[in-house]
């Protein structure tokens, strides 16, 4: 009998399996543009941990990969199916189970829409705070399993610190609980954080149980211009100390594409700072006279929530208007603050000489930031020069201390760069975890880990 009949006949009929190739293969990729995938034998749409209990047993004795699915928003290739695996997509368990409010948390599917929850839990004036930009439909599965950041983060912290317990489904097709719905918790090793971006090579996270907060106040929003990077990247660790909800830098390659297509007023600008403030608005001065140390150009700030959206506007339109001019490849690696200013002069050496614009944006309070390739569409050689300063970007960062993942994860495309800044005592520690947890390798092969 043929793997596809086998699981058929153990999930039952009413089942969502597929295997019609036109379906199957749009679940072979996220949007990683260059990792490579290929459509999986079949996609199992879950319903319910049961089931990937069940799919999961059999793939483990017959050793075939099984590939985990949340949304396909990811950005590292580690959602690709290979031609022999097995999909198990996570959409259709989307059901945010109970918000429990007197508590605090909120207990999930982990298909859910991250901005779905944030929408039911600000009914009770409460929030789900770790805001990705691609909130409005990653799921919270894959938010967990790539501890995936967003622009509040430098406040609030990544995913990982807004989850208290979640339910996982082995390898082997047990089902276990990791982690407890109490705020501390420190009972035994920490295996939920094991699990928090170890993108779907441990087990499957099927339920999550979640921080809510007290919805933040509305913020104050500043927008200031410094005539270099250098200047900018500086002011932003100065400007730390206000506490920002938002801090975030724009290079001026990318406003320079921004202005291109929507001209806002930074032709002179050398950097941009947005920075936002959700308590003590009324630091949004001094921090304006912190900004006058390095140089400061212009800088405003409102209070008015109409103008915030104004006011971050350069920063939501810095990819789209790169993407605007070709092909991109949107690389993510994290840096120490301090390093952010050398980092871009490095990379935009870099640009020069493989002849290609790099725009570099990103959340400058966490130092994790995004400088995206341009190439034109179907210049082979310019891609494959764009394929090559995207592993350059990585190594410059690694060379500054930084890491080759802030928070798209590593997925398919990064293993080769780990060994570079991990030593081989850490990484046969990490292998040594993965065996333990899925010793036949089935889950996500060639993923997260050389
Ligand atoms: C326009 C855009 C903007 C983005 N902005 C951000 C951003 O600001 N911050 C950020 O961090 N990321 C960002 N991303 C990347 C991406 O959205 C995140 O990595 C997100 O967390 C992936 O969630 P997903 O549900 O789409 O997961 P997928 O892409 O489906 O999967 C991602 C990884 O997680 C694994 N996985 C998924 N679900 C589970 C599960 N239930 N159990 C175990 N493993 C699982 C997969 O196997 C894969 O390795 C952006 C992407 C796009 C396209």
């Amino acid at each position: 009998m043929s793997h596809l009949a086998a699981l058929s006949k153990l999930l039952g009929s009413d089942t969502s399996l597929i295997s019609d190739p036109d379906i199957t293969a749009s679940y072979s990729r996220d949007q990683a543009p260059f990792a490579s995938a290929a459509a999986p034998f079949a996609v199992l749409l879950a319903r319910s941990a049961s089931e990937i209990s069940i799919a999961l047993k059999y793939a483990n004795e017959n050793s075939i990969p099984v590939v985990t699915r949340g949304a396909g928003s990811g950005l590292s290739g580690g959602a690709n199916s290979t031609a022999d695996s097995l999909v198990i997509s996570l959409e259709k368990m989307n059901q945010i189970i109970e918000i429990d409010t007197a508590n605090q948390i909120a207990r999930v599917q982990a298909g859910v829409i991250n901005l779905d929850l944030d929408t039911a839990a600000k009914e009770f004036g409460l929030a789900y705070l770790p805001d990705p930009a691609s909130r409005d439909w990653s799921s919270l599965g894959g938010n967990a399993a790539t501890n995936a950041g967003g622009m509040c983060c430098v406040k609030y912290g990544v995913t990982g610190a807004h989850v208290r317990a979640m339910q996982v489904v082995l390898a082997s097709g047990e089902i276990i609980e990791l982690g407890k719905a109490t705020k501390k918790s420190v009972t035994t090793y920490d295996l939920l954080h094991l699990f928090i971006g170890s993108e779907g090579t441990l087990g499957i996270i099927t339920e999550l149980t979640l921080n809510l907060e007290i919805r933040p106040a509305a913020p104050s929003t500043l927008i200031a211009t410094f005539p270099s990077v250098t200047k900018a990247a500086a002011a932003a660790a100065a400007l730390l100390q206000y506490r920002p909800a938002m801090l975030e830098i724009v290079d001026q390659t990318t406003l320079k594409a921004v202005e291109a297509w929507h001209p806002l007023g930074f032709e002179v600008a050398g950097s941009v700072l947005i920075m936002q403030l959700d308590e003590n608005h009324s630091l949004c001065e001094a921090a304006l006279e912190t900004c006058k140390q390095f140089d400061l150009i212009d800088g405003v700030y409102s209070d008015d929530p109409a103008d915030a959206a104004d006011l971050i506007r350069v920063r939501k339109l810095a990819y789209p208007a790169l993407e605007r001019m070709g092909a991109t490849l949107l690389d993510d690696v994290a840096l120490p603050i301090t390093k952010i200013a050398e980092f871009v002069e490095r990379v935009e050496k870099l640009s020069k000489e493989v002849n290609l614009t790099i725009g570099i944006f990103g959340h400058a309070g966490d130092g994790n930031m995004h400088p995206t390739i341009v190439h034109d569409h179907g210049d082979l050689a310019a891609a494959e020069r764009a394929q090559q300063a995207f592993g350059k970007i990585v190594e410059i960062a690694q060379s500054l201390g930084g890491t080759a993942s802030g928070e798209h994860g590593i997925g398919s495309i990064k293993p080769g760069f780990v060994t570079k800044e991990i030593s081989k005592t850490v990484i046969d520690l990490q292998r040594a975890v993965k065996k333990v947890f899925d010793p036949n390798s089935i889950l996500n092969p060639g993923k997260k880990i050389p």
